[in-house]
């Protein structure tokens, strides 16, 4: 087949027959044709190579094409490239009860495999209403939980929501210590108060459960104050409902000091929802539970034909291996602290960033016309994204008022990229 890789014939076609729907989330001025990724670099048609801290979109854990993950897919992909779950295939299996390994000791955890991580929120929202018998949810409003139908009724972010969406879920104030309802450095209490009145005055009472991001990523990286993960989870549970932790983003070793975000408040999810990094750019999905809660899913059929596709999970068996063996998770918690201090050397610098926060490699700068009153500046940080473009650093735009850069790059990331990364940060800040 003839390709052409020109950016002017791929817009044309991508123009002229992409739906509208998949043409906006374009965020560069000018668009990029990525022709080759190896590790956390990219190189464009013209051989152009690029610092990639986005990992399209936090999908590449391990770095880009890492050759471990494409020897095991492709011998799988050749081998046999689908099974569907009517037959029984040990990759799978075997991935299963790797993940299942990864959880919180004394309970004994299961696996559905899906495609995507919005499909693995949907099951886990019908998984929740199945065991619980309960209707209401609960997320935060700064949540992104993907978009299929059922998950955009999660995803508090207004520019995400669309007509038609379910019902029945009430949001919650995101404890955001920058600039949350109940003002800086709030802690925990006053947004786990808020869960209680929330679930007393905005549903049934009765809730089948609660959706929380244990960083949230497309909300400009909120971490959660410590106490909120179990604090929620203790409220949540007194209403008959389940807490559920979306890993999506923030697993797989990306904080830097657990494999998943949830550890750091030792709190123990009834479910956990996980996608992107996963498969390092296969797709997949997976909802992991407490069996219990699984078990009333027995009744009925549910049946996901690429879920515990053998090409995607031996990718996924490849991706654990990776980050046990190249020691990844410490390098997130090395690289991302130095990346961390860079960046508030910057904020020591230019008056026009106004937070920087997160941990290991899931990190983001906030942008403000004002440090006083923090009002969000989307052109700044529009700005600065694109002079970073220029000199070949991919970012983020984040946050729900697209004021903040995220920072969620392959976690093989170096020391020296963090110098070029902060390097061509501080360029951009002093150019404006
Ligand atoms: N949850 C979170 C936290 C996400 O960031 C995303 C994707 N950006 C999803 C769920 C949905 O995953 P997918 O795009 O694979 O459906």
């Amino acid at each position: 087949l003839n390709t052409e890789w020109s950016t002017q014939a791929t817009a044309a076609r991508r123009d002229n027959y992409y739906a509208a729907s998949q043409r906006k989330f374009v965020p560069f001025k000018d668009p990029i044709v990525f022709q080759r990724g190896s590790m956390q670099y990219l190189w464009d048609a013209e051989g152009n190579k690029y610092t990639d801290l986005l990992g399209m979109n936090v999908c590449i854990s391990v770095g880009h094409s890492h050759p471990t993950v494409v020897a095991a897919a492709m011998e799988q992909a050749q081998q046999l490239t689908h099974c569907t779950t009517m037959f029984y295939h040990p990759t799978p299996a075997h991935l299963a009860e790797e993940l299942a390994a990864t959880m919180p000791k004394g309970h004994e955890w299961v696996v559905h495999f899906t495609n995507s991580g919005s499909e693995a929120i949907d099951l886990a929202m019908t998984m929740a209403r199945s065991y619980t018998g309960n209707l209401d949810l609960l997320a935060l409003r700064t949540a992104y939980h993907g978009p299929t139908a059922s998950a955009q009724s999660l995803t508090g972010i207004s520019g995400w929501r669309h007509p038609g969406m379910p019902g029945n879920v009430a949001f919650v104030a995101e404890p955001n210590q920058y600039r949350g309802i109940f003002g800086e450095n709030a802690g925990a209490a006053p947004y786990l108060d808020e869960i209680d009145q929330t679930i007393r005055t905005a549903t049934t009472g009765q809730i089948a459960g609660m959706f929380v991001e244990s960083v949230q990523g497309y909300g400009g990286i909120i971490e959660m104050p410590k106490g909120y993960m179990s604090g929620a989870a203790e409220r949540v549970r007194a209403a008959g409902g389940l807490y559920i932790a979306d890993e999506v983003q923030s697993g797989f070793g990306r904080t830097g000091d657990h494999m998943w975000g949830f550890e750091a408040d030792g709190v123990v999810p009834d479910i956990i929802v996980m996608a992107k990094g996963l498969g390092n750019g296969f797709p997949i999905g997976a909802v992991v539970a407490k069996k219990e809660i699984a078990a009333p899913m027995a009744e009925k059929f549910m049946f996901h034909t690429y879920g515990a596709n053998p090409t995607s999970c031996a990718a996924g068996r490849a991706v654990l291996q990776v980050i046990r063996e190249d020691k990844v998770m410490e390098n997130a918690k090395t690289v991302g602290a130095a990346l961390l201090a860079r960046l508030h050397e910057l904020k020591d610098k230019h008056a026009a960033i106004g937070d920087v926060r997160g941990r290991g490699l899931m990190l983001a700068i906030e942008m403000v016309k004002d440090r006083k009153t923090k009002e969000p500046d989307a052109e700044t940080t529009a700005a600065v994204f694109e002079h970073c473009r220029s000199q070949r650093l991919i970012l983020s735009k984040s946050g729900p008022f697209q004021s903040s850069l995220r920072m969620v790059p392959p976690m093989c990331l170096t020391l020296e990229d963090v110098d070029r990364v902060a390097d061509g940060l501080d360029q951009a800040f002093s150019s404006l």
